[in-house]
């Protein structure tokens, strides 16, 4: 069958690979330092070159492309209709790859965690997830685990 993907899909499918400072990393990052969290970019000698990394929580970040790295029931993962097989193939590399990074890490004694792409529509929840992910309390939070 021919490739019928068309030249501005594909050139949008390019610019996926190997991207860094994408959209949804810049957003994370506006995030972290929005509750004046102190990270680093891109460490390379760790596994998989976390996006963020927290090094005295010992904690790295991936901020995940929902297509590119597959997330699994996001309707932004849905594989491409032409040359599926090739998609689902690289799909799976990269879960694998995405997984064994996160294994790594744990395994020297990082905390390792994803933050998806489409969990940005609502960036309340990823800023949540960040301050539990780090410890981190505000002085105006209204729920109080302590009472609970
Ligand atoms: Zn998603």
């Amino acid at each position: 069958m021919a490739d019928t993907v068309s030249p501005s899909r594909r050139s949008q499918i390019m610019a996926g690979i190997g991207q860094r400072h994408t959209q949804p990393e810049l957003a994370v990052r506006h995030l972290a330092h929005a509750l004046g969290l102190r990270f680093r970019l891109h460490r390379r000698d760790l596994p998989g070159s976390p996006d963020l990394v927290f090094p005295k929580l010992r904690l790295a970040l991936f901020v995940h492309g929902c297509f590119w790295h597959h997330h699994e029931g996001c309707r932004r993962a849905a594989v491409p209709k032409t040359r599926e097989e090739y998609w689902k193939t690289k799909f799976k590399k990269n879960a694998e790859r995405d997984l064994r990074n996160l294994h790594d890490l744990e395994e020297r004694g990082w905390r390792a965690a994803v933050i998806w792409e489409c969990e940005l529509r609502a960036p309340a929840s990823v800023l949540k997830r960040l301050e539990e992910l780090t410890g981190w309390r505000s002085d105006t939070t209204t729920t109080d685990d302590r009472h609970a």
